[in-house]
């Protein structure tokens, strides 16, 4: 029953967790603890970040955290890329270190240590394919054929040139600042790959989320059933132990306190490496699944955050309109002259600067400032807005598959067959 109930509970954080980074922004989800959640994995942490090195350093934390972000983050650098192979070199050395050697145990045979090690390469090999191959650079060889993959919809992107590379650029291209170049269907720059995430290598990069993902849950399932069959094969469960404060004769069965103690005093680094997998799988399956969605929904992470500047200045401009039309109304009923007539909140604001004996009472009926609310539209949300480039699940992931062939189509269909698409 207990691995049981781990699995499960395993299984519901993952759910949360995976729930909270894809919906928690979401308005359905409003009235529950998700947003908060949400702002707690996201900027929260950050803002957590900042605020424990301001306690720990002082005011001179938050510049040296922004220092090391800048460098790390802003500037194309390979530190990250190599924490990551130190991480991905030193799981494969633990594993063959600490629970490959208790190989085989009942139900676990040998030839794990061989999958487990070609698991840990295959991850290795599409980390180097995602950080070394073309994101989709546009030069001024391609850039005819990149114009010709996507339309501009005029609200997201419009005809316009990158001022760094003098290039027409591409809807749904952008210009990284950080490798200084326009890249096409520019996803984001990834600090763990120090290259941009775009049209030609997105399918390196997700490949790389899912054996990265895989080669977690396989360690840590992997981890959880050796330390599983190793206390089964020593019969530990029986075993009778002195309880060093009573004295007493307990068995692990007793209590979850005697076997996580049991365990950490045996098996320590293998219960450190399958929890350090766990929770590594965790965080890489819920980026998966992100990306996942973005492409069924036909969007990049670019898009999204320009979505949501775009719904906010629409819903300022709304909130704007219905100050203007209360501000107007209430000037009709406080002065009496019937207003301005004006529809303009520029020359609203001038009537009211220039008249300040014209201020509306607001104890008065329907000129009252705080009448007319119910005519304020509601504000916009980022998924209201229309997305022009959704071509349907299957169309967006043959997009993400075979981005040269769809380049090169469109390239012929405009017109340019002869134009080079890469
Ligand atoms: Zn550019
Ligand atoms: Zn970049």
């Amino acid at each position: 029953m207990a691995p049981l109930l781990i699995l499960a509970l395993y299984t519901g954080a993952l759910l949360l967790f995976i729930l909270t980074l894809l919906c928690g922004e979401n308005e359905l989800f409003a009235r529950t603890p998700l947003p908060k959640m949400h702002y707690l994995l996201t900027e929260g942490a950050g803002s957590g970040i900042a605020s424990l090195a301001r306690r720990c350093c002082g005011q001179r934390g938050p510049a040296l955290l922004a220092t090391v972000a800048e460098l790390c983050c802003e500037r194309s650098n390979p530190a990250v890329q190599v924490l990551f192979l130190a991480l991905l070199g030193s799981c494969l050395w633990a594993y063959c270190r600490f629970i490959f050697p208790l190989l085989p145990l009942p139900g676990i045979p040998s030839w794990h240590k061989a999958t487990g090690a070609a698991a840990a390469l295959l991850c290795l090999s599409f980390f180097l394919l995602a950080s070394f191959s073309d994101p989709g650079t546009i030069t001024p060889a391609n850039v005819s054929a990149h114009l010709a993959l996507y339309p501009w919809d005029g609200l997201l992107y419009e005809q316009k040139e990158c001022w760094t590379c003098s290039l027409s650029r591409p809807a749904r291209s952008k210009h990284c600042a950080t490798c200084n170049r326009c890249v096409a269907k520019l996803d984001h720059h990834c600090i763990w790959l120090n290259n941009c995430v775009g049209l030609a290598n997105m399918r390196w990069f997700l490949a790389f989320l899912i054996s990265t993902a895989a080669v977690c849950a396989y360690g840590a399932a992997l981890g959880l059933a050796v330390l599983r069959a190793d206390l089964a094969e020593q019969d530990s469960w029986n075993t009778a132990f002195l309880h060093p404060d009573t004295g007493e004769v307990v068995y692990l069965a007793d209590s979850w306190r005697f076997v996580l103690a049991y365990l950490s005093a045996r098996y320590g680094p293998q219960l450190a490496l399958t929890f350090f997998t766990a929770a590594a799988g965790w965080i890489v399956t819920g980026f998966l699944g992100y990306q996942l969605y973005l492409i069924c929904a036909g969007l990049t992470t670019a898009e999204v955050h320009k979505r949501r500047v775009l719904a906010s200045s629409l819903a300022l401009a709304q909130e704007a309109q219905g100050v203007e039309q209360r501000v107007q109304r209430a000037l009709a009923g406080g002065d009496g002259s019937g207003g301005t007539g004006s529809t303009s909140a520029g020359t609203a604001t001038l009537v009211l600067g220039r008249g300040g004996g014209a201020r509306p009472d607001p104890r008065a009926g329907s000129g009252g400032l705080q009448q007319p609310r119910t005519q304020v539209q509601p504000l916009l949300q980022p998924a209201a807005l229309p997305n022009f480039y959704d071509r349907g699940l299957r169309r967006n992931l043959a997009e993400i598959l075979f981005p040269r062939h769809h380049l090169r189509a469109a390239a012929t269909a405009a017109g340019g067959g002869t134009q080079k698409a890469d």
